[in-house]
């Protein structure tokens, strides 16, 4: 498994505007933030300078807008800044903010990217933590909204956006990257229906909002200051409010959300179900200890340790450990192996490629024999000064070797491997790990 890496602001960046809500001046500053620190709100307007977590459990309101709060503090209007860092390929980062809320731009999510961009983006050295979507999780409310997440292999998002008595009706869908985001989904403005906001507009309660940042549909009429960004504005506006609203489950998804007319609080609801479904699947992957002693393991102990099954499992016992750096495998290479049949027809060999396979599995047996335990995973992300010197047939046995060169704080670790047949050494190679909980 080679595994994505988190990143982070590669510098602060900031920019101003007004807020919707208040219509004051607020000033945004980005700033770069470790490792698994996750995405903050810092309000350098009060005492102290709280921050709120951009996570689901801080979620407070979600009527127009999406509030969250800890205490009696709180941001509001957190979505679209969001969603600009989530699409981005932030995970870690600083808002801070003088008031309660960002800076409403032209209500769509250009001027964050813009000041994402400006920042610029830099890899750290933990994986990224994703959510895999496993089963179908669906939410549907009262008021008509519908929201499906699937399994896929890439993040995508469809969307169906329906107004009042289903006028300007839209449909959008896309697989969501970074430059698909800036692109397509980023300029798409906030719009509203004048029947919805004249009330709030009465109240004096968007005090910032006008034609500058957002789209008002009258009747039939779109009233903005300049024309539609696209015919599908509105949809593609959805598309970009559930990005920044799922982003408050704190990782990344690998599935494909499917919605009907979405709205705050169906995402948010959404949020909860994910959050319920990932806790859920975490709880079943009990950490259970390593045997101890310097003893082998056999190939139960191997897979009660390894996710590995056939014909990916290329282990299959450990011989036994020496110390708590270094550690022997062994693994019977049979003609039966099923890449024998296309590697090649008639002259089979051992692909080099599985031999490394087989080194990142030994290898990982003994980082989690250090760690002690194997309720953490090792992503196996690099390997250096790898090298095929003979081909390995069908009837030869594997010995692989690893010993643990540099172990940088617990979570990265360097192994240097080896495999070996018949005394001679097939192939080597120095593997670099790091570390996750399941
Ligand atoms: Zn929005």
């Amino acid at each position: 498994m080679t595994a994505e890496l988190q990143h982070t602001l590669a510098k602060s960046a900031g920019f101003s505007g007004t807020s919707l809500h208040t219509g004051e001046k607020v000033t945004l500053k980005l700033q770069p933030a470790p490792v698994d620190h996750g995405i903050k709100f810092k309000r350098k307007d009060l005492a102290d300078e709280p921050t709120i977590d951009a996570n689901i459990a801080n979620l407070k309101t979600v009527e127009r807008a999406t509030t969250i709060g800890e205490g009696a503090v709180r941001v509001h209007t957190v979505e679209h800044v969001l969603s600009a860092f989530s699409a981005m390929g932030v995970d870690n980062a600083i808002i801070e903010m003088d008031a309660n809320e960002p800076p409403i731009g032209d209500g769509s999510a250009a001027p964050y990217v813009e000041v994402i961009k400006k920042a610029g983006t830099a890899a750290q050295e933990a994986p990224r933590r994703f959510f895999d979507v496993r089963e179908p999780i669906h939410v549907e409310s009262k008021s008509g909204s519908l929201l499906v997440l699937l399994p896929d292999e890439k993040f995508r998002v469809s969307c169906t956006q329906a107004g009042p008595n289903n006028r300007f009706t839209q449909f959008f869908s896309a697989e969501i990257s970074p430059a698909l985001y800036e692109r397509e989904i980023a300029p798409a403005r906030t719009f509203v229906f004048y029947e919805e906001v004249a009330p709030l507009m009465d109240k004096n309660l968007i005090k910032g909002g006008s034609l500058e940042n957002a789209i008002v549909v009258r009747g039939d009429a779109v009233l903005s200051k300049e024309p539609l960004r696209f015919a599908d504005e509105f949809a593609r506006h959805k598309v970009l409010d559930i990005i920044g609203d799922i982003a408050l489950i704190g990782t990344r998804i690998r599935g494909h959300i499917i919605a009907v007319k979405p709205g705050h609080a169906a995402n948010a609801e959404l949020a909860r179900a994910i959050v319920k479904q990932h806790a859920k699947i975490t709880a079943l992957s009990v950490p259970r200890t390593f045997p101890p002693g310097e003893g082998g393991l056999d190939i139960n102990q191997v897979m009660e340790i390894l996710p590995h099954r056939f014909p990916f499992l290329m282990v299959d016992r450990i011989l036994g450990f020496e110390g708590e750096t270094k550690c022997t495998g062994m693994k019977t290479v049979t003609v039966n192996e099923p890449y024998f049949a296309g590697h090649f027809p008639g002259h089979p060999v051992m692909p080099g490629v599985l031999q490394v396979e087989a080194m990142a599995q030994v290898a990982s047996i003994l980082l989690m024999k250090l760690a002690k335990s194997a309720s953490r995973i090792g992503y196996f992300m690099s390997a250096d000064e790898v090298k095929f010197r003979k081909p390995v047939f069908p009837g030869d046995t594997l010995f692989i070797h690893a010993e643990l060169i540099k172990a940088r704080s617990n979570r990265l670790a360097k192994a240097r491997c080896s495999c070996v047949v018949n005394d001679a050494v097939v192939s080597e190679g120095d593997l670099m790990f790091t570390f996750l909980d399941k």
